[in-house]
């Protein structure tokens, strides 16, 4: 089992911030921002492609997510973005979204 089907199966004991029947949202493990939040689907799609294919309206549904939580951290601005492939530097095959702020952040990114 993938690492964030193991958390969304609650093995690891991770604080959910938010959680419904389709999604999940906790804080990442290694922040990259003040704010560093990643907001996923229950089920398991190895990217946003696939998550899009499969269930857009729980691809919705993550964004309406980080709008609420980016709301609730009291960000001026932030950022939402997808690493789709090594090279775009996902490590993890379960499609996430991320969701920074609570510094300026630099674009474009490394
Ligand atoms: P990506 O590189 O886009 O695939 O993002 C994967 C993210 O998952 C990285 O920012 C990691 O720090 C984060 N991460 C990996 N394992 C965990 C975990 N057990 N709990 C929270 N975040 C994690």
């Amino acid at each position: 089992m993938c690492i964030f089907c193991k958390i969304a199966a609650g093995e690891l004991g991770t604080a959910f911030l938010y959680e419904d029947e389709n999604v999940l949202a906790f804080r990442d493990l290694d922040p990259q921002a003040p704010t560093h939040i990643l907001i996923i689907p229950r089920s398991h799609y190895e990217n946003v492609e696939e998550l899009a294919s499969a269930e857009p309206l729980t691809l919705a549904s993550l964004f309406r997510v980080a709008s609420d939580l980016a709301d609730l951290e009291g960000l001026d601005g932030h950022r939402t973005l997808f690493n789709t492939g090594v090279s775009a530097g996902q490590s993890v095959f379960h499609a996430h979204l991320h969701l920074m702020g609570g510094r300026p952040l630099a674009w474009p990114p490394g």
